[in-house]
């Protein structure tokens, strides 16, 4: 027996971010819907672009920089939106379009002095811990101010957001609620930081009820992850 192929489930889950837009009163061509590929090999992220996907994130350095070297010339956007030793930043902007966890001061300053005045800017979403455990990624929701002043500064930086991935065990919605609320402060900072990264497979309907604009969606697309050793 075989489940539905890639192009079936990249349009479901096509259909489906359009129905969670027309329920929340949103306008699909708003949302950006990033295919989460990580773990699966670069021949899958060649049938993606051949469906027209655009915007691929990877969360493991080593994996993307491959991959991104691989795939170059497929006009891709690489999102990076795993957890980031100051020590790879420099690596990782030099394929990533997009970094969507700039959590620290010390991540801002290795991303910053990696930039010459040649590279392009590099855009950045700054992720939010909806939880209370400091060992997950996110800068604490008191702390985002500060660490959005000091990025707003950084030269070669873009701030476009916010980030959050839902707390396990909690309705999404209620964590999305409070992400929406992290943006509204961030804006009356930055004006044009007006993004918002959330939502994965099996919530991003309610970060899209939430002003969500950026969906991270990787197994309802791609299928299950092959194992990792
Ligand atoms: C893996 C991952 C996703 C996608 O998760 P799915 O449940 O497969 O959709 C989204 N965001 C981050 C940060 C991830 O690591």
């Amino acid at each position: 027996m075989t489940g539905p192929s890639l192009p079936e489930r990249l349009a479901v889950v096509r259909e489906g971010v359009a129905d969670a837009a027309r329920a929340a009163g949103r306008d699909a061509r708003e949302l950006t819907t990033i295919v989460v590929t990580k773990f699966h090999p670069a021949s899958l992220i060649r049938e993606l672009a051949d469906l027209g996907v655009r915007e691929v994130g990877e969360s493991r350095h080593q994996e993307a920089q491959q991959k991104a070297a691989e795939l170059a010339g497929l006009g891709l956007r690489w999102h990076f939106i795993g957890q980031l030793q100051s020590k790879k930043a420099r690596q990782v902007r030099a394929y990533a379009d997009v970094i969507h966890s700039v959590d620290r001061p010390g991540l801002v300053s290795a991303l910053t002095s990696a930039s010459t005045s040649e590279e392009p800017r590099v855009d950045c979403f700054i992720q939010v811990n909806l939880t209370d455990d400091p060992a997950r990624g996110g800068v604490a929701p008191a702390g985002l101010e500060a660490l959005a002043t000091r990025l707003l500064t950084a030269p070669g930086l873009r701030l476009l957001g916010v980030m959050a991935i839902a707390p396990l065990g909690e309705e999404p919605r209620g964590a999305f609620a409070r992400l929406r609320a992290a943006s509204e402060r961030l804006v009356s900072l930055a004006p044009d930081a007006t993004a918002i990264s959330a939502g994965m497979s099996h919530d991003y309907a309610a970060a899209i009820a939430e002003g969500a604009t950026h969906l991270r969606i990787g197994s309802a697309i791609t299928g299950n992850r092959p194992q990792h050793g």
